[in-house]
């Protein structure tokens, strides 16, 4: 996909979960792996209006290149790709199901929301918690970059998502399902429900394998 089809990818995703409500103000961030480098949503950016010609462009070791500055949160989406190098895009919110299961203290935090349909087992999979850090802190980077290799999706606590996929439509549509099923899981909450087994989740894997 050429940089221009990119950036438009962008702008159409990001206003698309700004009008739903998924991403408010000039949180959240995106952003899409290209030939050169990377392209990223600009720092303090509503995602709902977004200007194709000033998000940022990154050289390979992650440089600003040219647009306005990429998101403050740049190093979260770089840690990932590190681990990641097959996925291509990454969306991170602060989403507000997501972020109410991150502050829950029962929650698991090698699995913060169970198994409770198909499409979220196989679009997101287990889910991890990353302890709190405060805003900024580089050292959040670093327990990202722990878990990233294994997770395609992790929960960062008192904050929210970051999803990573093979495309940006496949990371919208993860960062979707877990926003939903984040809703469900607090629906259900405390009304003990009945999730997928392992042996249904064994063969959900084996059919439709996330690569
Ligand atoms: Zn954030």
């Amino acid at each position: 996909m050429s940089d221009a089809s990119l950036r438009e990818e962008i702008v159409l995703f990001g206003k698309s979960l700004f009008d739903r409500g998924l991403t408010m103000g000039s949180s959240g961030n995106i952003s899409v792996r290209t030939d050169e480098g990377w392209l990223m949503t600009p720092t303090n950016a509503c995602l709902g209006r977004l200007d194709p010609a000033r998000i940022s462009r990154l050289d390979q070791d992650g440089r600003h290149l040219d647009g306005d500055k990429p998101t403050k949160e740049s190093f979260l989406h770089m840690a990932v790709y590190a681990e990641r190098p097959k996925d291509q895009a990454i969306v991170h919110l602060h989403s507000t199901h997501s972020v109410a299961v991150s502050c829950l203290p029962d929650i698991d935090p090698c699995n913060c929301i169970p198994p409770l349909t198909a499409y979220y087992v196989m679009r997101v999979g287990r889910l991890p918690l990353v302890p709190y850090h405060v805003p900024g802190d580089m050292a959040l980077g670093d327990a990202v970059r722990g878990l990233a290799g294994k997770h395609s999706a992790v929960l960062l606590a008192n904050h929210g998502p970051v999803v990573a996929a093979k495309s940006l439509e496949a990371a919208v549509y993860a960062t979707e399902e877990l926003e939903e099923t984040a809703k469900l899981y607090l629906l259900l909450h405390g009304k003990n429900p009945r999730c997928l087994s392992e042996e249904q989740i064994e063969v959900l894997n084996a059919r439709f394998p996330k690569g």
